[in-house]
C-alpha cells in the first residue's frame, strides 16, 4: 500500500517497524519483513523509489545468492575489468572476472523490493522525510513532516548521511561520486566503450577513490569518479582524457544524447555499531560499505538478512534491548562481513598514498603469471582476504609492500590502523543472554 504522497498531516501512525529510507537496503529489508503478520512502514523522502539514481550498478554475483532478482533488473553482466593508471598508457591489467558482476537496472531494482513489500503488506509513504526521533519508554516516537509514528523498532536504511544514526550518536566520513549516464545519439551510434568490460581508472589525484565505466547494457556507458573533494574538475579531467573531450561537447557534436549527471555520497570506513535500544542501522546509515571499491549492495543484502531474523525474533519475543540486537544482528553481520570489510580499508588507505610510480610498478607485478593465475583464481571483488594472503607469498608483491609501507611512518599506520581498530564486534564476542 502506498499511502500520502501528497496527503495532509494526519494522526500519529503506530506499527510493529517503521523503516526510514525506501531505497534498497529499506525496501530489501520491509520486503522480507512484511507477510509475517507484523505492521512495517517505510517513509521515503522522495515521491518516486528509485530516483535519483545515484548508482553505478556494478554487483558481484553473490548478489544473486542473497537476493531473488528478475531477470529483467539485470541489464549486463562483466567479463573483465581493465584497469589503468595514469602513467600506464596502454600497459593496463586486465582482469577476467569468473563470477561475472552483474550491472543493474538500479530504478527496477530499488522499485522490485518495494513492488514485493507492499504486495506483502508493507505500507509506504512517499514524499515523507523525518525529522527527529525521541526515545520513549515502550516505543519509540518519529516526527515527520507529514505527522508522527510510533514504532516498536526503527530502522535507519537512510544512506551516509542517516538522521538515525546522528539521532545514535554516529557521524560517517565521507567521499562524494558524481556520474553520468550516456547514451549514443543515434540507433546506429556508439560509444567508445566495450560491452562486456567495465574499466577502473586510478589517478594520485583521486586516489580516495577512482574513476570508472560501466557498459550498461545495449549501447548505454556509466562514467563516473568519486573523490574527497573537487569531483567536478576532476570528472571533467577524466572524461576528456578519456572520451577525448567532455561530455557536453559530445553531446553539442551530436554523437551522444545530452547527458543526464547524477551524485551522491559513499560512506568512507569501517562499519558502525548497528545495533541500539529498538534501533538497528542497515547499509549506508552504518557504514557497510566496502572502502576500496565503495560499494555497498552486498554487504547491505548481508546485513539486511541478518536484521530481518533479529527483528522477526525480536517482535515474537518482545525483546528490544540494545544487547538483543547486538547478539542477534551485529555479531552475525560483523562475523561475516568484518575481516573483508578491514581489508577494504587498509586498500583503501594504501592506495590513498599511491604515486604514478606506485600504480607503475603494482601494474608490473600484477602482470607477472602468478599473481595474474591468483587474479583469474582467487580474486574476489567483496571478500579479497583470500587473495591477499595467495599474494603475499609472491616475494616480488611482498617486497614491493614492505619497501611502501616502510617508506613514511604515516602509510605504514594507515594501513595497518583497520586492522587494529576496535569495533563493535569485539564488545560482544561473547554472546551474552538478553536482559
Ligand atoms: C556514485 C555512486 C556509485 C555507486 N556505485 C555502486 C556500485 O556500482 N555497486 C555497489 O554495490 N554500490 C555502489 N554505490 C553504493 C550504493 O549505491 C549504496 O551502498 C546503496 O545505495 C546504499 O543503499 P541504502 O539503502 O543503504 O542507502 P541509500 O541508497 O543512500 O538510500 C537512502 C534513502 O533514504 C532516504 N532518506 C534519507 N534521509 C531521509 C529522511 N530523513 N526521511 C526519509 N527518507 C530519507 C533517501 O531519500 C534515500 O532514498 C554507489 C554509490 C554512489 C554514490
Amino acid at each position: 500500500m502506498v499511502l500520502e504522497t501528497h496527503g495532509q498531516p494526519r494522526a500519529a501512525v503506530s506499527c510493529d517497524v517503521l523503516i526510514v529510507g525506501g531505497s534498497i537496503a529499506g525496501n530489501f529489508l520491509a520486503s522480507l519483513l512484511a507477510g509475517r503478520g507484523f505492521s512495517i512502514h517505510v517513509i521515503e523522502a522522495h515521491s518516486i523509489i528509485g530516483l535519483p539514481m545515484k548508482c553505478a550498478g556494478i554487483v558481484s554475483s553473490k548478489i544473486l545468492k542473497l537476493m531473488a532478482i528478475p531477470d529483467d533488473v539485470i541489464l549486463n553482466r562483466i567479463a573483465e575489468a581493465h584497469i589503468f593508471s595514469k602513467e600506464s598508457g596502454k600497459s593496463h591489467v586486465t582482469i577476467r572476472i569468473k563470477d561475472r558482476p552483474v550491472v543493474l537496472d538500479r530504478v527496477r531494482f530499488d522499485q522490485h523490493f518495494m513492488d514485493l513489500a507492499t504486495t506483502r503488506g508493507a505500507s509506504y509513504h512517499l514524499g515523507e522525510r523525518v525529522t527527529g526521533i525521541v526515545n520513549q519508554q515502550d516505543s519509540i516516537l518519529v516526527h515527520a513532516t507529514k505527522g508522527d509514528y510510533v514504532a516498536k523498532v526503527l530502522v535507519g536504511c537512510d544512506g551516509a548521511h542517516s538522521i538515525v544514526a546522528r539521532h545514535c550518536g554516529i557521524v560517517h566520513d565521507f567521499i562524494t561520486g558524481k556520474q553520468a549516464i550516456i547514451v549514443p545519439a543515434s540507433a546506429l551510434g556508439t560509444i567508445d566503450v566495450d560491452r562486456s568490460s567495465c574499466e577502473l581508472h586510478f589517478d594520485p589525484s583521486w586516489n580516495d577513490l577512482f574513476a570508472w565505466v560501466i557498459p550498461a547494457g545495449d549501447a548505454t556507458a556509466r562514467v563516473g569518479l568519486a573523490a574527497r573533494a573537487g569531483v567536478a574538475s576532476r570528472f571533467t579531467t577524466f572524461v576528456t582524457r578519456r572520451f577525448g573531450s567532455t561530455l557536453e561537447d559530445a553531446w553539442h557534436r551530436g554523437t551522444i544524447n545530452k547527458p543526464a549527471f547524477t551524485g551522491g555520497t559513499i560512506p568512507i570506513g569501517l562499519p558502525a555499531r548497528c545495533a541500539f535500544d529498538r534501533i538497528l542501522l542497515v547499509g549506508d546509515s552504518a557504514c557497510q560499505v566496502k572502502a576500496s571499491t565503495g560499494g555497498g549492495i552486498v554487504m547491505l543484502a548481508i546485513a539486511a538478512r541478518a536484521a530481518a531474523r533479529a527483528i522477526l525474533q525480536a517482535l515474537v519475543k518482545e525483546k528490544f534491548s540494545r544487547r538483543f540486537f547486538t547478539t542477534r544482528y551485529q555479531a552475525p553481520f560483523l562475523k561475516q562481513a568484518l575481516a573483508s570489510l578491514r581489508m577494504h580499508m587498509a586498500i583503501h588507505a594504501a592506495i590513498k598514498h599511491f604515486s604514478s610510480k606506485d600504480f607503475a610498478a603494482l601494474f608490473s607485478i600484477a602482470n607477472r603469471p602468478f599473481i595474474k593465475k591468483e587474479l583469474a583464481r582467487t580474486a574476489d571483488m567483496d571478500f579479497p582476504v583470500k587473495f591477499i594472503m595467495r599474494i603475499l607469498g609472491e616475494p616480488s608483491f611482498y617486497g614491493w609492500l614492505l619497501r611502501f609501507m616502510l617508506r613514511d611512518p604515516r602509510i605504514f599506520h594507515d594501513v595497518l590502523a583497520p586492522f587494529l581498530a576496535r569495533v563493535p564486534l569485539d564488545a560482544s564476542k561473547k554472546r551474552s543472554k538478553d536482559k
